[in-house]
């Protein structure tokens, strides 16, 4: 196979280097992808720049919201050549306990792209086939709603992870769902929690995503500085204005800060559930008997089962969750520039890494 690869490599903290590399054929049961768009998510960040460690050492190519084009196929695999797929975050084994009794999240033999292995801040990238969703064939694609193919990469994880959590706490009509931080994964889980007929509120410390996250779909958008005090109280008054349920929150955490995290645990009530779908490696200070006294739920939240990625395709191609408008086309010629930008936290947007 006469092919180049080229991309970016995580050499060091906060490091990129340029590579080009020849690809090989791909192994049994993999696929190698032609990438059409890579979001840089939070995740990338922490690797890059705050020492959360990659399962696979440095170097190594981030980025694992990837959606793009089978190019090369090894044994097995054949039946996708040429078919434009969404690459899951997490692939599971498949064959471990976890997986054979439905809890592919809690696989340990999982793989990520970007962390197990090279990732998608790349030309190309070779991933398991066992987990792809087809996008659908043509141009545009028609199974896309629409939308570009590269708008569709945060399908891979920015979408599916609140999807995953949204569903886990039975998210349904007449609920309160809460979802403290609404930034690039929170936005979605405005939409996804609304799609499930919950009213929901979110909670953030910018205003400027507190606008957008009332703009796609909360009721309700509260500063995260206020006094938790003043938040349930605003709560319980959207809960009566619409019809919500006075207990039995279900909370969404995607802030991933300390903050956030104990904002979260302090929203619990009588039955309902807190999930935790950002990280932070900071500590925080949580009275753990809530959940014996609320008879509440904590649930974590390690990256979405495969079975859902074809709804939440759905979901988006339907134009329910929307993604146009939160995400950003940047060229992946320009990623160490990009990236340190997004870092800085100066790019609102979901930032997808697109090839020239
Ligand atoms: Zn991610
Ligand atoms: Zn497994």
């Amino acid at each position: 196979m006469d092919l180049t690869i080229r991309g970016w490599r995580a050499v060091g903290p906060g490091k990129l280097e340029s590579f080009e590399a020849r690809a090989g054929v791909p192994g049994p049961g993999r696929v190698l992808v032609a990438v059409a768009g890579c979001g840089i998510c939070h995740t990338d960040l922490g690797y890059l720049y705050d020492g959360v460690p990659t399962q696979h050492p440095f170097p190594l190519v981030l980025g694992h919201e990837i959606v793009g084009t089978v190019v090369a196929a090894g044994d097995g695999a054949g039946e996708w050549n040429g078919r434009r797929v969404l690459v899951p975050a997490v692939s599971p084994c498949g064959r471990c306990r976890w997986c054979r009794a439905g809890r592919p999240t809690a696989c340990r033999a999982s793989l990520m792209p970007g962390n197990d292995e090279d990732g998608g801040f790349a030309s190309h990238v070779e991933v398991p086939a066992r987990w792809l969703s087809e996008i659908g064939a043509g141009e545009p694609p028609p199974g896309a709603g629409g939308l570009e193919l590269w708008e569709l990469a945060v399908v891979a994880d920015a979408v599916t992870t609140p999807l995953q959590a949204v569903r886990r706490a039975q998210v349904g009509p007449g609920d309160l769902a809460i979802v403290v931080g609404a930034g690039g994964v929170g936005v979605y889980a405005v939409q996804i929690a609304r799609a499930a007929g919950a009213a929901v509120a979110a909670i953030d410390v910018t205003q400027e995503r507190r606008a957008r996250a009332v703009e796609y779909g909360a009721a309700l958008a509260l500063a995260a500085t206020e006094n938790p005090k003043d938040i349930k109280a605003a709560l319980r008054k959207l809960c009566r204005a619409t019809g919500a349920a006075p207990d039995g929150w279900r909370v969404l955490e995607t802030s991933g800060t300390r903050a956030g995290q104990e904002l979260a645990w302090s929203l619990l009530t009588p039955g309902g559930s807190i999930s935790v779908v950002g990280y932070t490696a900071a500590p925080g200070t949580f009275r753990l008997s809530n959940l014996m006294a609320y008879d509440a739920t904590a649930y974590g939240n390690w990256g979405c089962a495969p079975a859902l990625y074809p709804e939440a395709l759905a979901l988006v191609t339907a134009g329910t969750v929307r993604v146009r408008g939160l995400v950003r086309r940047e060229s992946l010629a320009e990623a160490p520039k990009i990236i340190e930008a997004v870092h800085r936290g100066e790019i609102a947007e979901r930032v997808v890494l697109v090839p020239a």
